[in-house]
């Protein structure tokens, strides 16, 4: 094995074939050194919503740069990161008010956790758990794994990590037991937020449970006046069919993350949207309640450009519509796999399409998804199996055809890879965390 001089992330370099370089990028496809196309089914790690390479978004990154390259965004403001969090605003769920700028998923969730604890410390009120949903993903430091699901991929790291709360995944019909956990958490009065991905887990394995769930903990929470983050990182900017996952639920909580789709997948940058309320914990002229946080590239002049372009493309463009058909298309070639043994649990939300692949638990496992990876890639797709949970989350540009290309290969994949299978058994507690197997 070649020892890289780059340490690839989620790699194990002792194991994987030297990385094939990307040369460009264009709507669904990448395409790599060889020339070889790639059908990007999952977004390049879910940041790209329209396609690669939008034109407008191109264009607006090109423009920002003959004005902006990184401005100092304490004591100074500029115009891209103004029009941003006015757009951002009106499109939130009612009563975020504020936009905090940072530059990736897990630091805005960072922040947010930050907001919530600074919140109940101005305040002078004693409140510091948080509560989390098992199986849940909200970034990969310290804070943000130590909210997450723990397992091997946090393993070393866990003397550091600081305890939390964890609500069991509501499952299909007992749902009760959830929201029955949160509420006997927050009767401690101790609570200080509930940080959760709206509607689907993802990283934790595609899991999707109801709206009603969601909109239950906010009343629960409401009634305990803890406050509610919504990790949006994911499924933000119309993953789920809707703009944000809590418009399903008819709820606005008190803090919303988003990031992934923010520029469309162009550039890094993400924001913590917060209400009114907790904004105002932090106002005051005792300098001691200001909101201690920053990093270097907060709110870079280009991201908020390619950010505002976005928004402009959601507004100009039929956009939603664009969902509305992935969404069919996905539906109607999920269709195919419907009493087909090999798999189990396929669901859909939104543009999200996932279904288990039946193997037998344990070592199997582990090679398993670095196969179905290396099959798929021979089939010219990008899809990186969660375990033995096998996802599409395309670009709002795939066509029909791409999509039916891929569904026939994740019928071929499924076949190759489950006749191989040592023995063919339900795989039960799959520890399918991983973003690769
Ligand atoms: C990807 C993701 C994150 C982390 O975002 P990064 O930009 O990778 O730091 C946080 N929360 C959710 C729900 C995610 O899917």
């Amino acid at each position: 094995m070649s020892r890289s001089p780059i340490w690839h992330p989620f790699t194990q370099h002792g194991l994987e074939p030297p990385m094939k370089r990307i040369v460009s990028a264009e709507g669904a496809y990448l395409v790599d050194e060889d020339g070889k196309r790639l059908f990007d089914a999952i977004s390049s790690w879910w940041v790209i919503t329209h396609g690669h390479r939008h034109p407008a978004i191109m264009a607006a990154i090109r423009a920002a740069t003959e004005a902006f390259d990184q401005i100092i965004f304490a004591e100074f403001s500029h115009e891209p990161a103004e029009t941003l969090a006015k757009g951002l605003i009106e499109l939130a769920p009612a009563g975020l008010e504020h936009v905090f700028y940072s530059d990736s998923g897990s630091t805005s969730v960072e922040v947010a956790l930050k907001m919530a604890l600074g919140y109940f410390h101005n305040r002078g009120e004693k409140r510091d758990r948080i509560v989390v949903m098992e199986h849940g993903y909200h970034g990969d430091t310290i804070g943000t794994m130590s909210t997450g699901e723990r397992g091997v991929f946090n393993a070393a790291y866990e003397p550091l990590l600081f305890g939390v709360d964890r609500l069991v995944f509501p499952e299909a019909g007992r749902e009760q037991e959830t929201l029955d956990m949160f509420e006997s958490f927050c009767r401690s009065g101790r609570v200080a937020a509930l940080l959760i991905e709206p509607l689907v887990l993802g990283a934790g394995g595609m899991k999707i449970y109801g709206a009603n769930v969601l909109a239950g903990l906010k009343q629960i929470a409401e009634r305990h006046g803890c406050l509610v983050i919504a990790d949006e990182v994911m499924t933000g900017w119309g993953r789920t069919g809707t703009m944000f996952a809590c418009e399903q639920a008819g709820i606005s909580p008190d803090i919303l993350c988003t990031s992934k789709g923010l520029t469309g997948g162009s550039l890094p940058l993400a924001a913590t949207l917060c209400s009114g309320d907790i904004f105002d914990a932090h106002f005051s002229t005792d300098r001691r309640k200001t909101f201690f946080h920053s990093s270097s590239y907060t709110a870079n002049p280009i991201a908020c450009a390619a950010a505002v372009a976005n928004l402009q493309v959601w507004r100009d463009e039929p956009v939603a519509q664009r969902i509305g058909q992935l969404q069919e298309t996905l539906h109607a070639n999920l269709g195919r796999f419907a009493g087909d043994g090999r798999f189990a649990n396929i669901r859909q939300l939104g543009t999200i399409a996932a279904l288990d692949l039946v193997v037998p638990s344990g070592g199997y496992l582990a090679e398993a998804g670095p196969r179905m990876r290396q099959l798929f890639r021979e089939r010219g797709l990008i899809i990186r199996p969660l375990g033995n949970v096998i996802y599409l989350m395309p670009p709002y540009c795939a066509t029909a055809q791409d999509l039916t290309h891929a569904f026939d290969a994740i019928d071929e994949v499924a076949s190759i890879v489950t006749e191989t299978a040592p023995v063919k058994s339900r795989a039960a507690g799959i520890q399918n965390r991983l973003r690769e197997a």
